[in-house]
């Protein structure tokens, strides 16, 4: 089985509907300490207020409806992200909702963390796999590749 180290320093994707962008600042700026240690990415408008609320740069996507998910769904496909405390809103429709969903599910595919509530974030943030090493399985899609050889 494949595994994919990573180390101390994390790249952490953090991602917030409207309606929730306010939870997410208030547990950012509360975490912030350790949350500096590592290297962040966000959608557009998330990625702006946290830059100002937290002091820290941090890469900035593309705002989520304008493509932001889609880039950052393509960003865990490559390997490059390896959590996502991603707080989206479960009362109200998105108009990008099938990127939301399309994010998620590239998430599971990849077996990257991902919380969607400030519980979920708590226990990522506080968890000693947050400060060392930690193997990630990278799960082996090699019989999905294959399913078609024979055929032509
Ligand atoms: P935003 O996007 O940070 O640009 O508001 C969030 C999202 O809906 O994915």
């Amino acid at each position: 089985m494949e595994r994919t180290i990573l180390g101390e320093r994390k790249k952490i994707a953090l991602v917030a509907h409207d309606n929730r962008k306010q939870d997410l600042l208030t547990w950012a700026g509360y975490n912030r300490s350790l949350l500096i240690q590592h290297d962040l990415y966000a959608t557009g408008t998330t990625g702006g207020l946290l830059a100002d609320h937290l002091g820290v740069a941090l890469t900035l996507l593309k705002s989520g409806p304008l493509g932001g998910d889609q880039q950052l769904g393509a960003l865990i496909a490559e390997g490059v992200i390896d959590l996502m405390i991603f707080f989206w809103d479960p009362l109200e429709p998105q108009p990008h909702d099938p990127d939301v969903k399309a994010l998620l599910r590239i998430a599971v595919v990849w077996n990257i963390p991902i919380a969607c509530n400030l519980a979920s974030a708590d226990f990522i943030i506080s968890s000693p796999l947050m400060n060392g090493a930690y193997q990630r399985v990278r799960p082996d899609y090699q019989a999905h590749l294959d399913r078609m050889r024979g055929q032509r």
